[in-house]
């Protein structure tokens, strides 16, 4: 994971509240990763031996597409049109049977630039926020992740560090969750107090601010980031109470109430 925070990429997380959360980063690096290690791990020869088999056996297995790189199910799986590595041989004059891994790296390189390959990342990092944002105490120990790495930061060697984000005590400065934000998480924690699981519905609206905690406060490096907000009351959300540590619960709330047979 070195590769997530090294070269001062952190300096980019500082700025409050992107809809691109320090998650979505952290997805799309993790899921590029793999798509390299994918690459890396595709046996060319054995494949080129399936291929060569089965156009001599059985037409009806052609499914198994053994020329297919697993960047090429990806994008398929997605719908996303792309040039396909079979192409980019012909392009290079070669068949697949006279493909070697220096091709997979040629075609990579040229995948990895292209437009289709953008939308492939947004839309698997969306898919995988949308599951791992509900599981709160995933997200605070992502957040500690996080705020691990800004503590153990050089700052003084960072030039572009916007100082205006910062507060008195060189952590960031406590931003206002914006409209969006505030939506989300209210409607994920389905507008109870996470801790005590007071119905916070009836008493306030959903734009009272006093009700958007950080799981990791900024005062032990939290970010200003949608993925270290949670819904609490009022009385809960005292941090001198609580020792300014991270926060949280797994509780779900039930869809439906359990504890009747009717209405
Ligand atoms: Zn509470």
């Amino acid at each position: 994971m070195e590769g997530f925070h090294c070269d001062e990429q952190w300096a980019g997380w500082l700025a409050p509240y992107k809809k691109q959360s320090v998650l979505h980063l952290f997805i799309s690096f993790v899921v590029q990763g793999v798509h390299s290690e994918q690459a890396d791990d595709f046996d060319i020869v054995k494949q080129k031996s399936i291929y060569t088999n089965f156009k001599r056996i059985s037409p009806a297995l052609a499914d198994l597409q053994p020329h297919k790189l697993p960047i090429e199910h990806a994008l398929e799986h997605h719908g996303i049109n792309h040039p396909t590595f079979f192409e980019f041989l012909k392009d290079e004059g070669k068949t697949f049977e006279e493909a070697d891994a220096d091709d997979i790296y040629g075609y990579m390189n040229e995948i990895w630039i292209s437009a289709a390959y953008e939308e492939l990342i947004k839309q698997m990092v969306d898919e995988v926020f949308h599951i791992l944002f509900q599981d709160r105490e995933l997200m605070m120990l992502f957040n500690i992740y996080v705020s691990d790495i800004l503590a153990d930061a050089d700052w003084e060697r960072l030039e572009n560090v916007d100082r205006a984000l910062l507060a008195p005590n060189g952590r960031l400065a406590r931003v206002r969750p914006p409209s969006w934000a505030r939506r989300a998480v209210f409607f994920r924690d389905r507008g109870r107090c996470v801790l005590c699981d007071r119905d916070l519905t009836g008493l306030l609206n959903m734009d009272n601010v006093e009700n958007y905690d950080h799981i990791v406060p900024v005062s032990s490096w939290g970010l200003n980031d949608i993925t270290n907000l949670q819904l609490l009351c009022v009385p809960c959300n005292q941090h001198d109470k609580r020792d300014g540590a991270p926060v949280t619960s797994g509780r779900y709330q039930s869809w439906y109430p359990m504890d009747d047979d009717d209405s």
